[in-house]
């Protein structure tokens, strides 16, 4: 059998519903055959674009296409300093698309080349967010209704408000921004939870992410004050800059906990895991330079009873969402999936700017829901095709982000 030889590598920035997604397409000497995969980086599009066209490119052309980890290796290595996400997302995008070929040569999905299902469906989780308990119980009875049985729950925007003036009680001349009073936001979480309780009973699973914003002492207040609503996780509810507070949370809270969509570097995850001070690992696998190393941290993770939950947000293009599904359905610890599908966050759908749906014209072949599971598909690879006509319809912007400008009440930047 002569040697798939790669002979491009491609980018492919889309953005069909107003979120900049990255695609690298690695081309082959055999004819038709590429791979495809995911690099986005929404808020740094063009930086990684140019890590993937100016230095990987010419590092790959003439390799042997099938020698996946031999070229995440050298891609890591490549530029001496490491782990960066600019960098890992770039090296994502092209090992996503090398597993993706990989799985066409072999005429298989790749769960099967992952060792093969360990369960039909995935497991997925929705996001419900509502300025008020009632209509935030209607947005989960709906889900509900829709098979789903878990929400993660949450209150104005992972408890701020959205992007504008400083509200009063803060400083003069205070800037713009997302403004968070942590006290009353721990406040109305708990009540929230009891609220939710109170009317939609204890069927459903239900989570929560701190999303980084509370001080570790407060943290630890919700935590144990939310046992009784017996939370299905409760996520970053330490920043990953505090994580030596986790033993101290681990210790003071019987509530589950998950941890990770900031991680980058094994060192990050690994003694979380092997201390056991998280539940669930909420890794976004882009983040950490695709498939490969996803596939090693599940399998760790697993020896340690952690399991996975991995990132799954409007601002991952379908090739990503596909290989969290395929890893998932492989993985005796998957715990459970976050399933945006093609719904972005709510502070994303402010700045939208492409007609619903378009997602799908340019990215066929996205998995299914349905009754609260995922599906893939069975195609070979990741299942995910790719119409560049649809894709060049939708140009990204380098705009100025504003979501994460998120502060305190005395003015001062904060964690978003
Ligand atoms: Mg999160």
């Amino acid at each position: 059998m002569s040697t798939t030889r790669i002979t491009d590598v491609q980018v492919i920035a889309t953005a069909p519903e107003g979120i900049n997604l990255l695609v690298v397409k690695v081309l082959t000497n055999q004819p038709g055959l590429f791979g495809l995969g995911c690099a986005t980086f929404a808020y740094r599009h063009l930086a990684v674009q140019c890590v993937v066209e100016q230095y990987l490119r010419p590092l790959l052309v003439g390799r042997d296409a099938s020698a996946i980890e031999e070229l995440w290796q050298l891609m890591h290595q490549n530029a001496y300093w490491r782990n960066g996400p600019i960098e890992n997302n770039a090296i994502s995008g092209i090992d996503m698309a090398l597993w993706d070929l990989k799985g066409k040569m072999a005429g298989m999905p790749l769960y099967q080349l992952l060792g093969g299902k360990v369960r039909e469906g995935v497991p997925v989780y929705r996001h419900a967010e509502a300025p008020t308990l009632e209509q935030l119980c209607e947005k989960v009875a709906q889900y509900r209704e829709q098979g789903i049985r878990h929400v993660r729950c949450q209150m104005g925007g992972y408890g701020g408000q959205g992007f504008g003036p400083a509200p009063a009680g803060t400083p003069r001349g205070a800037a713009e921004g997302i403004y968070l009073d942590g006290r009353r936001y721990v406040r109305e979480t708990i009540e929230l939870f009891e609220g939710l309780r109170n009317q939609l009973g204890y069927d459903l699973a239900l989570c929560h992410d701190v999303h980084e914003r509370l001080a570790p002492a407060d943290a630890i207040h919700l935590a144990r004050a939310l046992e009784p609503f017996q939370l299905l996780f409760l996520e970053d509810a330490i920043a990953l800059e505090d994580a030596a507070w986790m033993p101290r949370l681990r210790e003071a809270t019987s509530t589950p906990l998950a941890q990770g969509e900031l991680i980058n570097n094994p060192a990050e995850w690994r003694w979380l895991i092997t201390e056991r001070l998280v539940d669930f690992l909420r890794v976004h696998i882009s983040q950490i330079g695709g498939i490969t190393p996803a596939r090693k941290l599940a399998q760790f993770a697993e020896g340690f009873g952690v399991r996975i939950a991995w990132h799954g947000p409007g601002d991952m293009s379908p090739l990503g969402h596909a290989a969290n599904i395929h890893i998932d359905l492989a993985a005796p610890n998957l715990g459970v999936q976050e399933w945006s599908g093609i719904e972005p966050p709510n502070f994303v759908i402010q700045e939208l700017r492409g007609p619903r749906g378009a997602l799908l014209d340019v990215f066929p072949g996205l998995p299914e829901l349905d009754q609260g599971y995922v599906y893939a598909n069975d195609k070979p690879g990741l299942g995910i095709e790719l119409d560049e006509r649809e894709a060049a319809k939708y140009p990204c912007e380098a705009a100025v982000t504003t979501w994460t400008q998120t502060r305190r009440m005395d003015g001062a930047l904060q964690l978003p």
